[in-house]
């Protein structure tokens, strides 16, 4: 399976990319988890990328493309993989088909997750990530049974610096001029899947399986 996720900031890509890894055999590539890896472990990449973060801007095309092309690389991305937070704007989107047709790869669909802003400043200012192995938590509709630890690993619970309200609704501005208009893009291209948060009793990860399926069939 190889599948774009797109959609908001806070529309439940990583959350989704997490069910979809746990039927299928597939990398889960955020490219979010990649830049804050590099701001941790301080290399170039990270030094760069981090004031864009920080603020909720993008960082800039090409240190986002030439990252990708070497992780598209990569051996376990031969099996499947979905990207979750890649590509963000048009000149990625360009990019990203230049690379998979170099590796001779093509995607099975790219998914819309649809929510509205208000829902995502409430979702993510009360987001909360562990901070050693990535698991989500919420505040309000999804507390760690162990408070500020968490209920996997025991790593500790933390805050985002860029999931305050202020950053999150310029996150948001920079989706809506920057990202949204991929939506068009893979529409007319045929590729687009939408999914919304009241599919009603299917998890999202059902729904999407029902509707590769329903488009191979
Ligand atoms: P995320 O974890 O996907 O919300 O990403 C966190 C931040 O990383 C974003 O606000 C951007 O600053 C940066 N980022 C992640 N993916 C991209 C991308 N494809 N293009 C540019 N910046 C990105």
């Amino acid at each position: 399976m190889r599948i774009i996720l797109l959609g908001a900031p806070g529309a439940g890509k990583g959350t989704l990319a997490e069910q979809i890894k746990a039927k299928h055999p597939v990398a889960h590539i955020s490219t979010g988890d990649i830049l804050r890896a590099n701001v941790r472990n301080g290399t170039p990449l990270g030094t760069q990328a981090k004031g864009y973060m920080d603020s909720g801007r993008l960082v800039p095309d090409d240190l986002i493309i030439a990252m990708m092309k070497e992780r598209l690389g990569e051996k376990d991305c031969s099996e499947g993989f979905i990207l979750d937070g890649f590509p963000r704007t048009i000149p990625q989107a360009e990019a990203l088909e230049r690379i998979l047709s170099e590796l001779k790869l093509s995607v099975d669909g790219v998914v819309l997750l649809e929510i509205d802003d208000e829902t995502v400043v409430k979702r993510l200012s009360n987001r909360r990530v562990c901070r050693s192995c990535g698991a989500i938590y919420n505040v309000l509709y999804k507390p760690s049974k162990k408070g500020n630890r968490c209920e996997i690993c025991g790593g500790e619970l933390y805050q985002r610096d860029d999931d305050t309200e202020s950053v999150i609704r310029g996150r948001l501005k920079v989706y809506h001029d920057q990202t949204a208009p991929l939506i068009a893009f893979y529409d007319k291209k045929g590729m687009l899947l939408r999914l919304s948060q009241t599919d009603g009793a299917e998890s999202l990860s059902e729904a999407l399986d029902r509707m590769l399926r329903e488009r191979k069939a």
